[in-house]
């Protein structure tokens, strides 16, 4: 029932002194409790301190154009698909019924909500309606691909979605062509040599203007306000961190001049934040190098990633997190993936397995050091991913993890998991609440009490951890992976902006006598 209400958006209105509508902006006076916490030996004090602040949110909803590097692949066509799909309301048939276009695994479109409690009980209200957004039936896209296929085609080539809905989209589709693109064979694997029909040819500073110039042109022929650059190609080598070429700004942008080694992803990067607009890597290689992060903090433009955070990896930041808080000790982790798309086939290149295998490795790190009960300093579980290339299960990934376990007086507790579905269906909604995020960030902005003037959110944006594999954060912060610590502060931040407390699940009004 409350589905059924919900496809329609609701509005909110915050009946509090607190908080202030205009025309352009919603103000929210917030009161940021926190606590300073210092410890001697076994003796600690904490210190609780309020921070008065206030929150602006801007309200008019840009129209968000989307750049996708590795527009043609599995990602890239689904996403472009489902978006199309639930824009025109498509229906298709398939050996178990009638299927209709939805958004499922959206945190922003399919997940709610609780504002509290009415007379009827709780009230729980879309994610996507707590602030103004862009809705992703609005996005339009674009971008570039080394292969040349169009995405009619492409969409045919990812073996994702279902035959009867692809012939429906098949005419949309087939007009989108993706642009040429920066294409170094080394970077990544040999394999994907046959593909790369489709690229940009001269020095590095004529391609990077050339991608700048790429989206200037999108951004006046689709009538866009902005553009976010999300890449969604083929996972990359890393690189070296080499001072003198990528470790400033400065550095970064006289080794593109001088044609010195620097990636594809970087120079989209650069590119990008060149042209003002966010950067997001859903790939796990090393494209924020300290440049391409100073020239980002230099600009005020928001850079995102590192790797979706969309199967294997979603549920061991849950599952460790749970048992790791029930105080029951993992102390091995294993995780197998066969998959069978092109990602897999690049991936069977030792150095491209092994950015992914960095960027899977760190997940549990902060839920293990964060309890000193079952675990000494620098104690870690044995934690192992492997992956393998097997053609014939396409897009439709398989994840085995074991998790074993030290339970109470020398027990063991062994959990074994199988786990099959398509990773491009996973992939494409957490693509899309990425780029709505950024966009909503991007018109958000907050003024300590005494500061003379609001100030945006950090350049490398952590608010998105919740959607990152290997989250990055700003130098010297905590890096957070924990699966529901990640979603309570995008839900706390959003309610903020409203003037609303964190949500604290205390529900004191049902324990008192
Ligand atoms: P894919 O191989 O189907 O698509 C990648 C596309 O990028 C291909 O069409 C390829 O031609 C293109 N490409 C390669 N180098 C390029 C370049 N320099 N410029 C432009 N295009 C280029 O892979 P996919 O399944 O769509 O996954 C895309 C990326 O997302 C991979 O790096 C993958 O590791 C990452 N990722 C995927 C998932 C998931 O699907 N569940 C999860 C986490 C991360």
């Amino acid at each position: 029932n409350s589905l059924q209400t919900f496809t329609m958006s609701v509005n909110i209105h915050i009946n509090s002194p607190n908080v202030k509508y205009t025309d352009t902006h919603i103000f929210a006076k917030y009161s940021y409790e926190s606590t300073s916490v210092q410890q001697d030996g076994s003796n600690i004090t904490v210190t609780p301190r309020s921070t008065q602040m206030t929150f602006r949110t801007e309200r008019r909803v840009p129209r968000l154009g989307v750049m996708l590097v590795g527009w043609g692949g599995n990602n890239g066509t689904t996403v472009t698909a489902a978006v199309l799909a639930n824009k025109l309301g498509l229906t298709w048939r398939t050996k178990n019924g009638e299927m209709k276009a939805n958004y499922y695994g959206s945190l922003l479109q399919s997940s709610t909500v609780c504002l509290g409690s009415g007379l009827e009980g709780e009230v729980n209200v879309p994610f996507r309606d707590i602030l103004p957004m862009v809705h992703p039936n609005n996005i339009v896209f674009d971008g570039w691909d080394i292969s040349s296929m169009d995405l009619g085609r492409a969409m045919e080539r990812a073996k994702v979605l279902d035959w009867s809905l692809q012939e429906q989209l098949r005419p949309y589709m087939s007009c989108l062509k993706p642009r040429p693109s920066i294409y170094i064979p080394e970077f990544i694997a040999a394999n994907q040599e046959s593909r790369a029909d489709n690229v940009l040819t001269g020095n590095l500073t004529e391609q990077v203007e050339q991608i700048r110039a790429d989206i200037r042109d999108f951004r006046q022929s689709s009538g866009v306000d902005k553009v976010i650059v999300l890449w969604t190609a083929n996972t990359e080598r890393f690189c070296d961190i080499v001072p003198g070429i990528n470790d400033t700004a400065k550095n970064l942008l006289a080794a593109i001049q001088a044609g010195a080694e620097v990636s594809p992803s970087t120079l989209f990067a650069v590119a990008s934040i060149l042209e003002g607009c966010a950067y997001i890597n859903g790939a796990p290689q090393n494209t924020f190098v300290p440049g391409a992060v100073e020239l980002a903090m230099q600009r005020g433009v928001f850079i995102a990633g590192d790797d979706f955070k969309s199967g294997q990896t979603k549920i061991k930041s849950v599952l460790v997190d749970f048992l790791v808080s029930a105080g029951i000790k993992p102390t091995s982790i294993v995780s197998y993936n066969h998959l069978g798309n092109n990602d897999g086939k690049n991936l069977s290149a030792p150095q491209q397995f092994r950015s992914k295998e960095i960027s899977k490795s760190n997940v549990v790190d902060d839920i293990v050091q964060s309890n000193p009960i079952l675990y000494k300093p620098g104690e870690k579980p044995d934690h192992c991913v492997v992956i393998k290339y097997v053609p014939y299960v396409g897009d439709s990934k398989r994840a085995m993890d074991e998790y074993t376990s030290e339970i109470m007086m020398g027990g063991l507790n062994t959990i074994a998991m199988h786990n099959t579905c398509e990773d491009s269906l996973l992939a494409s909604p957490i693509i899309l609440d990425l780029v709505i995020l950024t966009e909503l960030c991007q018109r958000v902005s907050i003024k300590p009490q005494g500061e003379e003037d609001f100030q945006s959110f950090h350049s490398v944006l952590a608010l998105l951890s919740y959607l990152c594999k290997a989250p990055m954060v700003p130098s010297g912060t905590p890096v957070i992976n924990a699966f529901f610590r990640q979603r309570a502060c995008i839900e706390n931040i959003m309610r903020a902006c409203l003037g609303l407390p964190p949500q604290n699940h205390m529900m004191l009004e049902h324990k008192l006598q």
